[in-house]
């Protein structure tokens, strides 16, 4: 084998299967949690292979070209850069989102928020009109679109950068005629009725902001993290838009912080609106409520 270069991948030729050792060893190394699906995402990227492809013929040759544009990879990924950021995009809810610097890194945690609403609606062809505060990439409302073919959807952001790669995201998706993206201040010039409002806003509270990973603080807009001093600033200004933006039976589904249902459930009271389902994501932590008009 050739000697390494800084990013600790031999250069020349390799073979699949051993270039994939090699970047697992590093990215273990360097404690990555996920270094196994890290190191196929980024490999599949780099030699424009799909992952299972990868997998099955691991003694086929990597191109140097190839292995070139891997290498920066490894470099970004083990200097601490998420892969999503690395690729732009991510995946949610299966489907694939492109990011920019504007835009939240979609969780799987928020796709907790998706399985909610659609437990929620009980005749998927109906024809909702849904809006989305806060859109980022567009990936809540462009994933529920995907499962209710009748419904049209309205995604607001204060980031211009966001409301272009939502826009791009649903070109993308092939949603862009159920769709619009705008640029606002919540539901600010917004208009309604809404049979459902859904939001992901920033939640965390700004004196937490620095025991974020640093994958988190150095990546995720600050916008779309910071909920001022107690984490809930937000929620008053959702919850009032919610309340004159919700038809009469219309649902809204807010993604909470970790301890903040309680809290939000008392702002969402004050707004004229009442708490009614709380939904727990795959770690068990109450992440996303249920919310609908008082009268
Ligand atoms: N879930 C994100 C985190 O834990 C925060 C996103 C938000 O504030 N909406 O970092």
């Amino acid at each position: 084998m050739s000697a390494s270069d800084d990013s600790g991948l031999p250069s020349g030729a390799m073979a699949r299967g051993e270039v994939y050792r090699s970047l697992l060893d590093q990215f273990r190394a360097a404690k990555i949690p996920s270094a196994d699906l890290d190191a196929r995402l980024l490999m599949a990227a780099a030699t424009q292979v799909d992952e299972v492809a990868l997998i099955a013929d691991p003694h086929k040759l990597v191109e140097p070209k190839f292995l070139d544009v891997l290498q920066g990879y490894v470099r970004r990924r083990l200097s601490g850069e998420p892969v999503s950021r690395i690729l732009g995009r991510r995946e949610f809810w299966g489907l694939s989102f492109s990011l920019t610097e504007a835009t939240l890194d979609p969780r799987p945690d928020s796709e907790t928020l998706v399985e909610a609403v659609l437990a929620h609606v009980t005749e998927r062809d109906a024809p909702l009109q849904i809006l989305d505060l806060g859109t980022g990439t567009g990936c809540l409302l462009l994933a529920l679109l995907s499962e209710l073919p009748q419904a049209r959807g309205l995604g607001v952001d204060c980031a211009s950068d966001a409301v272009k790669a939502a826009t791009r995201n649903a070109d993308q998706l092939g949603l862009a005629d159920r769709v619009v993206f705008r640029i606002g201040n919540w539901g600010e010039g917004v208009d309604g009725p809404f049979d459902l409002v859904v939001s992901n806003p920033p939640y965390i509270p700004s004196g937490d902001i620095p025991d974020l990973s640093q994958e988190v603080r150095t990546h995720d807009p600050m916008a779309a993290l910071d909920g001022g001093d107690d984490g809930l600033t937000a929620y008053r200004e959702i919850a009032l838009e919610t309340r004159r933006l919700l038809t009469p039976e219309g649902v809204a589904f807010w993604e909470l912080g970790i301890g903040q249902s309680e809290d939000v459930s008392t702002i969402a009271s004050d707004a004229g609106l009442k708490a009614f389902g709380l939904h727990p994501d795959l770690a068990g932590i109450p992440r996303v409520l249920a919310v609908k008009r008082l009268v």
